[in-house]
């Protein structure tokens, strides 16, 4: 099938290149021209394990091609996805320009049928008003449908989850788009569900907020295990196997970060005030999120006591390991309160650092490695859990520190074997053995 994807961004890029691997032949379009041109020489402008190579093999095949044509890219295609950015308005709001932009533009170019599909993640009622955009200024008469088809994929595990997806959601008002996303998605021999628009999208934001749910939920529950001298971990084991509830998402740690999670709650909560309901039980899940940050600068506080002048090391940058994006990312809350304190700070990302922002950057000294990150620090915190981070030379590193001090947001590391090492290691929710 011809497909044009609008939006060429960690989502467009991936649902492109694996659409186009697929055997369909794809545009994926932007209106951001230096990320197009980037793209046209080869360059790929964000980190996502396999999709260099993914799009290499298929634009070779032509079968994958980049432009900022959107409107080429609207008449080429018998399905178009927008896959542009959603972000969080200052309200909290989702900023539905970019759709609203992009259903205007395919209006006006529109030529033959289309199937066009929300991507993005939207608040629930998006569909209506993109089908009432493309109506407006429209003037052919055309037909079209609108459908939904949310992405669930994972940064740093993208290819893999959206070439096997556990579910793919459509939500569609006709049999001819139901048909035609059902065939898109075939060879992908995943269960689909096949539903209105509205429950389409209400599916992501309630699967996002669950999630976001899970993670506060043991992130509150690893604070009681600090204050009994409780194991997070094994609470978050014994509470695993039962099947009703899974191991999944229960990692307690310095909270949810991202492009979607922080958003996609603030956004849920929004759309249902507006709806007439108050959702508490998501604002409390936020409340926790922020205030988890908090408990584990507390946690720093109560070893450093004052950290005017004391150097911190800091692994990891990016908001999760496999990918280099920082949005939202809880190391830059971190770094910014550590520096209002005076703290002098080293830090170490495999892979993110070059999109660290100016203002973040003034006092923050880039490390080559973790060891470097390690020399003469009074602390050492750990942010994101990279594999690198979990295969340190801990005999190198208890020499280069200063103080054989880890905190580890992430509960990477065995407290016994650590301690055995002769670290004053911290977890979080591992009162049991501090
Ligand atoms: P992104 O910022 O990486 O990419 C968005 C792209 O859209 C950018 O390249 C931007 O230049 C482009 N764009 C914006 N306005 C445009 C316009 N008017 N015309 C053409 N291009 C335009 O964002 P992303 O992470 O790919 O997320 C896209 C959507 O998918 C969001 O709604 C997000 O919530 C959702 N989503 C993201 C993930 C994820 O893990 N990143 C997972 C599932 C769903």
């Amino acid at each position: 099938m011809h497909i044009s994807i609008i939006g060429s961004g960690y989502v467009g890029l991936v649902t492109g290149a694996c659409f186009a691997e697929l055997g369909n032949i794809v545009t994926c379009a932007d209106n951001d021209t230096k990320k197009i041109s980037e793209l046209k020489r080869g360059a790929i402008p964000i980190y996502e394990p396999g999709l260099k190579e993914l799009i290499f093999a298929n634009t070779r095949k032509k079968r994958l091609k980049f432009t900022t044509d959107i409107g080429g890219a609207v008449k080429s295609a018998e399905i178009i996805f927008l896959a542009v950015g959603t972000p969080a308005l200052e309200n909290g709001d989702a900023d539905l320009t970019g759709i609203e932009h992009v259903a205007r533009n395919i209006a006006i170019n529109m030529n033959s049928y289309k199937v066009i599909v929300e991507k993005s993640t939207v608040p629930v009622e998006t569909g209506k008003w993109v089908k009432h955009t493309i109506e407006t200024y429209h003037k052919r008469g055309i037909k079209f449908d609108v459908a939904s088809n949310p992405e669930f994929l994972k940064e740093g595990r993208a290819i893999n989850d959206f070439m096997h997806p556990d579910r793919i959601v459509i939500g569609v008002e006709s049999k001819k788009a139901r048909d035609t996303l059902v065939n898109l998605y075939k060879p992908l021999n995943a269960p689909i569900v096949v539903t209105d628009i509205k429950s389409a999208e209400l599916i992501k934001h309630a699967s996002n907020s669950f999630l976001a749910t899970k993670i506060s939920f043991i992130n509150a529950l690893a604070r009681i295990c600090d204050k009994v001298g409780a194991d997070i971990t094994e609470v978050a084991m014994g509470m695993g196997l039962d099947k009703r509830i899974g191991r999944a998402f229960l990692n307690a740690g310095i909270g949810y970060g991202g492009s979607c999670f922080p958003k996609d709650l603030d956004a849920f909560i929004t759309i249902s005030e507006k709806l007439g309901y108050n959702f508490e039980l998501l604002k409390a899940v936020r409340d926790i999120n922020e205030t988890q940050k908090d408990f584990f600068l507390e946690k720093i506080k109560e070893k450093l006591w004052i950290l005017k002048d004391k150097t911190i090391g800091i692994l990891g940058l990016s908001f999760k390991p496999d990918t280099d994006d920082i949005r939202n990312a809880p190391s830059i809350a971190i770094i910014e309160a550590l520096k209002a304190e005076g703290a002098k700070i080293k830090a170490y990302d495999p892979c993110c650092m070059a999109k660290i922002n100016k203002e973040v950057r003034k006092g923050l000294k880039f490390c080559k490695d973790a060891y470097e990150a390690c020399r003469g620090s009074d602390c050492l915190l750990i942010v994101t859990e990279w594999d690198e981070f979990k295969e340190l030379d801990f005999a190198k590193v208890k020499k280069l520190l200063k103080r054989p001090l880890i905190i580890d947001g992430r509960n990477v590391y065995d407290p016994q074997v650590m301690k055995k090492s002769g670290f004053n290691y911290i977890g979080i929710g591992r009162g049991k053995h501090e």
